[in-house]
């Protein structure tokens, strides 16, 4: 499987090629611990989530590092509103952002180091930036990053530096900075910092936010690596921050492939905290949607396309769930049969699945071509279904459709059923007829499986132990 991504940096679609053949380092800029993430920061992470099981499927073992941003100006101004220390704070929503992402089927990143417990790092790494001439201290005691001594910088967002530098440059005293280009690479403590610092060769204060992304990256995945990642408005100044800081310390390429995923908006703007135009992962949950469709519609879009959100999309979404469930259902009732018309005229050969899987491999090779690769799946489940009403499906071909499905949602992590939620009195039941089978009083247990059946509830005994399932 050839992987291809459009890459920012060159601003074409280009081929993955890993720096070590067979493995992938990939780094994604996290959240900010101050608050419940929206769904639109979620679409970014679904998007690193795709791109991340798309490569494992392609057979590549994917190093992946995540930061989690637990310093910064949102943070201590809401632990010193809420009057709790910074890292109690933070903690509340580090925990709150694992929840969303088990609710929406996100997998875990190799790593989630914290800006906070990683200064020592950054420190240095602003030190290198010192002795090579890149960085000054400003009168405001501040650290800085001197953007025209890069002659790359502006490299990704594809700056016009002639233009910016003739229209930036600052000769009075009202900025600190040389040049308004120029970002902080630590921040000098300030009153409102309260007692949120470290001391540093510059005096007590704390890391600018680009930097922690540049030093943990290189202490996890090495100074150059594979695969870069995060939401289009990461782009400009932040990973064009990241790549000045790295490279002009290492001498060395930062990243070999720049990837970013497209607003999720509302009415056509960006859904963002400061519009006040989001909501919460929580919020819809509490509406009575699930993870899992709000993950469906999440990766419905494509991941360079803006995608709207709307509540239309939420209902359509539990329509095509539904779809997909009746038949797995199906296709599971159809495997459980034996026998069947294998080999007559008009039976399949178990590899009928093989071409909707070719095509929703290639859809995903192709950048991440979501929309399709669901196309794909629907191809899968329209001619299943067919081949069942006409007859011409037995137990081995339904057996196909169900291992493709599988495969398929190796990569969704949407299309499998969710498991009926077994009521606490079908269990209590079941519980009971676990106790009077192991007492050998068959009698009993064929009462209670009665009851349970009385339910709605099927048990078969197998030689795992009794299965229930709904009737
Ligand atoms: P932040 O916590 O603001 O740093 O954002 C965390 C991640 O979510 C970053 O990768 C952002 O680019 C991304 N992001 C923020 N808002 C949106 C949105 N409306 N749509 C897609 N990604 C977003
Ligand atoms: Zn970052």
């Amino acid at each position: 499987m050839d992987l291809s991504f459009y890459n920012s940096l060159t601003r074409r679609v280009e081929p993955l090629r890993p720096l070590v053949p067979g493995t992938v380092r990939m780094y994604t800029c996290g959240p900010t611990v101050y608050n419940y993430a929206h769904i639109g920061n979620f679409r970014a992470y679904m998007f690193e989530d795709l791109l991340r099981r798309t490569l494992e499927y392609a057979g590549l073992a994917v190093t992946h590092v995540m930061n989690l941003t637990d310093v910064d100006d949102k943070t201590i101004r809401g632990s010193r509103a809420a009057g709790v220390p910074l890292r109690d704070y933070t903690a509340t929503y580090k925990k709150a952002f694992f929840e969303d992402l088990d609710t929406l089927g996100i997998e875990r990143a190799t790593v989630y180091p914290a800006a906070t417990d990683h200064v020592p790092e950054m420190i240095a790494l602003i030190g290198k930036l010192f002795e090579k001439g890149y960085a000054y201290q400003a009168p405001d005691k501040s650290v800085y990053f001197s953007v025209a001594k890069d002659p790359d910088y502006g490299k990704l967002a594809h700056l016009d530096r002639s233009g910016m530098r003739a229209s930036v440059r600052i000769s009075n005293d009202e900025y600190a900075k040389d040049d308004v280009g120029d970002f902080a690479l630590w921040k000098a403590w300030d009153e409102a910092d309260g007692d949120v610092k470290w001391d540093s060769p510059w005096g007590p204060g704390r890391p600018g936010w680009h930097i922690e992304c540049s030093a943990m990256s290189a202490k996890y995945l090495g100074e150059t690596f594979d695969i870069h990642t995060g939401g289009i408005d990461n782009l400009f100044p932040h990973h064009e921050n990241e790549i000045a800081q790295a490279e002009c310390a290492t001498g060395k390429p930062f990243v070999k492939l720049w990837m970013h995923c497209a607003h999720l908006r509302v009415d056509g703007e960006k859904m963002s905290k400061s519009a006040g135009n989001f909501y919460t992962l929580r919020d819809l949950l509490a509406k009575g949607y699930t993870g899992r469709e709000i993950r469906y519609v999440l990766l419905g879009g494509h991941y360079r396309q803006p995608l709207n959100f709307a509540f239309d999309a939420l209902a359509a979404s539990r329509t095509a769930l539904s779809r997909i469930d009746e038949f797995t259902v199906r296709m599971e009732a159809l495997a459980a049969t034996a026998g069947g018309p294998v080999g007559s005229p008009d039976g399949q050969a178990p590899s009928w699945p093989d071409k909707h899987l070719e095509s929703f491999a290639s859809a995903l090779a192709d950048d991440l071509n979501s929309p399709l690769a669901f196309a794909a799946v629907f191809a899968l489940v329209n001619e299943g279904n067919r081949l069942a009403q006409a007859g011409s499906l037995d137990a081995a071909g339904a057996a196909a459709a169900l291992a493709a499905l599988a495969k398929m949602d190796a990569v969704l992590g949407v299309l499998a059923r969710p498991a009926a939620a077994i009521p606490a009195e079908v269990q209590a039941l079941l519980d009971e007829r676990a106790a009077v089978r192991r007492a050998k009083n068959w009698a009993e247990s064929d009462r209670l499986r009665d009851a349970i059946a009385a339910l709605g509830w099927t048990v078969k005994d197998t030689k795992d132990g009794p299965r229930l399932s709904k009737s």
